[in-house]
Parts: C-alpha cells; structure tokens; sequence
C-alpha cells in the first residue's frame, strides 16, 4: 500500500479512541482504505496529560500548526471555534482531507470550510457531528440524494432526552431527573447548551443544509429548551397518548402565500406513542427521515460517548483516504477475504 499521513487535532474523550482505533486496526483500515493510515502525530494542549489510552509519547505535540503542514488528512478533535476554524482552513488550503465532529463549529463556519474544500478540491466530512455513531449525514446526502426529502425530525441531543425518559417513564421532577443525569455523567457542568436547545440547535442547522440543499445558518433555526417543561405536563401528555421529545426538526414547507422553502426548529415535541421516535429512550439519539419515494426511514443509536463517536470518524478517515487511491477501492475492492466463513451453529432465534 501507499502510505497516507493522518495528523490527529486532539486526544480527549473522541480523539484518544480514535488514535487507539488507527493503531489497533490499522491493517484492517488498510485494506478497506486502500492505503496504509500512519498516525503522524497529535496536537494537544498539555502533552502531559493523563489520557484515557495508553499511546506513543513521541506521537505527541503542541505545534498544531506545524502538524497539519505536510499530511494527507487532517483529523479535528479539539472542539471550539478557535484555533479549530485556522486549523482546518490550513489543513484544507495545503491539500489535505478534513474530517471532523465540532458541530459548534460547523453551526457557526459551515459554509465557509465548505467553500475553501471545494476550492481546492479537497473533502471535508464531518459524520460524527450530527448524532455521533449514528451514520445519517452520508445518507441524506448520498443514499438518498435521488430522492425529495419532506422531513427530518431527529432526537439529537442524549442528555435532554435521558431527562425528559426519566420524567415521563419514572414520574420524576425535572430537578430530580436534571441530578441523576448529572450523576451519570449524561449533563455538561453547564448543562445550558444543552437544556436550552443549542446543541440540537447546531445539528439542526447541520441536517436542514445536507437534506435541503440551502445554507442554513443556525440564527434562523427557531429554537426553545427543555427548561419549561414541568412533570404536570408530562403527565397530561402521556394521559392523552404522547410523550414529550426534544426534536430538531428539518421540513420543507410552503408558506401562506405560496412561498416553498425551509423551516428549522427545536422545541419540545409531542409525539404520539406508536411513533418510532416515542420508543427512543434514555440518552440514544434517532433521526426519523420521510422522503417523496423511499417514504420513512429511521436511524437509531449512540449519539455520544468517545468510542461511539470515534466509529464515525474512522468511517470518514477510510472515506477520506479511498479518494487517495487511483481506481481502488471501492465496495467489490474491499471484499478482500478478511474472515473465514463459518458453517451455521446453534443460532438465537430471538432478538
Ligand atoms: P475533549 O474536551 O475531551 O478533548 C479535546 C482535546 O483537544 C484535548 O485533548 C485537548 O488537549 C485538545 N485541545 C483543545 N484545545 C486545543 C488547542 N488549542 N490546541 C491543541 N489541542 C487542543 O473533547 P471531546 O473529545 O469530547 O470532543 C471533541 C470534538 O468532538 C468536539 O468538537 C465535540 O463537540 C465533538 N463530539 C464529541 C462527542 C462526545 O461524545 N464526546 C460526540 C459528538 C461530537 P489536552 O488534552 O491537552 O487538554
């Protein structure tokens, strides 16, 4: 194989599963790549810093900007506007691939990084952005890009709706489901971003763009919390039949006089309980899709956690360094023999 040089902008809880991954896998990432992946270093703040994976000291550094000079792909794992913004535009203007997962910072530049890959022909992906492990922005853009989207309604932010689970399935207050959240780690220390819709926010803006083809900037998704809703509501809810879900929520609509376009928003939603999304529970995340032909699809999962999150990165990383290789692989080229098949046993007959 070729070598591709992959630099690795960050090494917390997504970027440290993502270097253990590149390493512990890497001839499996090989094949399917069609090129070897060598980790040429990861940037951080503090190189002494306790990590959640043991890796290779001398991988380490805290030149950001010397580290992007020079690779292939280029890995954002820092989160935050700045130095994230002028990494990723170094990385894309010298000729590298782009994959990252700071939807902040895609909510706020989106459409300027986009601009800058396309100019140099380059490929900015950002799958773990929206919902984590959940695969669901490559297929709005490319499994269904033959299709008319009508809507995307998505679950997108785990701990409002571990809140929310709690509140409606146990009865608790919104205080008490607030503090078993914080507890089991599912709330920020500030929770606002969070709470008051911004995150799911941010990824509405993210999935109204990829689905409808429109730049649409995070200032113009309509956006309300979780802060008001009260146990009584959720009470009456279930006594009528629905349950309460944070939903960011992407439609084309056509206005009162006649106008087709876009409508974005976040609020708390009532669902009726036969719904797929009313049986999305605890902290997971689901984007429910309805398109002219393929009618409803739903995508469920992890829409947090380092490991999970790190899973869609990888999956950009090979994407990413498939463009590298001329004329190979593309899914007969990587049905490369890499288990054996084995003869059917006792198998479980219920799932
Ligand atoms: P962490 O805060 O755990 O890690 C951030 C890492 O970036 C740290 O290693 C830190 O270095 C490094 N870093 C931060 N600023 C700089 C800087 N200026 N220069 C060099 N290194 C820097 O973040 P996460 O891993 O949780 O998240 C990473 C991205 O993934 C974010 O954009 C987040 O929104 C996104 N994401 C996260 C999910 C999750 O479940 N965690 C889910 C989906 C998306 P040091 O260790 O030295 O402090």
């Amino acid at each position: 194989y070729r070598d591709l040089r992959v630099a690795l902008l960050g090494c917390g809880s997504v970027g440290a599963q993502v270097a253990r991954l590149i390493l512990e896998h890497g001839e499996e990432l090989a094949a399917r790549a069609g090129a070897g992946l060598v980790l040429a270093g990861i940037a951080v703040r503090d190189i002494d810093a306790p990590r959640d994976v043991e890796l290779p000291r001398e991988l380490f550094t805290t030149d950001a900007e010397r580290l992007v000079q020079g690779v292939d792909i280029v890995i954002e794992l820092m989160g935050g506007i700045e130095p994230a913004r002028t990494l990723i535009l170094q990385a894309l203007q010298g000729g590298a691939d782009v994959v990252t997962a700071n939807k902040a910072l895609l909510a706020a530049h989106g459409p300027e990084l986009e601009a800058a890959a396309e100019q140099v022909g380059a490929q900015l992906s950002y799958e773990a952005a929206v919902a984590a492990a959940i695969p669901i922005l490559r297929p709005l853009r490319e499994s269904l890009a033959g299709d008319q989207i009508t809507r995307v309604m998505g679950i997108v932010n785990g701990s409002t709706n571990y809140i929310l689970d709690r509140m409606d399935r146990f009865g608790d207050s919104a205080e008490d489901a607030a503090r078993v959240a914080s507890e089991l780690g599912f709330l920020e220390a500030d929770p606002t971003l969070d709470v008051e819709g911004y995150d799911a926010a941010q990824k509405a803006t993210i999935l109204a763009s990829i689905a409808f083809h429109t730049e649409v900037p995070v200032d113009a998704v309509h956006r309300e919390g979780i802060t008001g809703i009260t146990a009584e509501q959720i009470a009456t809810a279930k006594n009528a039949g629905y349950v309460i879900k944070l939903l960011a929520i992407a439609e084309r609509i056509t206005s009162s006089d006649g106008v087709d376009g876009v409508s974005a928003r976040v609020y708390p939603a009532l669902i009726r309980r036969d719904h797929p999304l009313a049986a999305v529970y605890e902290g997971k995340n689901a984007v429910f899709v309805e398109a002219e032909a393929a009618g409803e699809l739903m995508f469920y999962g992890a829409g947090a956690g380092g490991k999970e999150t790190a899973s869609a990165v990888l999956g950009d990383l090979v994407s990413a360094a498939r463009r590298h290789v001329v004329g190979g692989p593309g899914i007969a080229g990587s049905l490369h023999a890499e288990l054996p098949i084995l003869p059917v046993g006792e198998v479980n007959t219920a799932y």
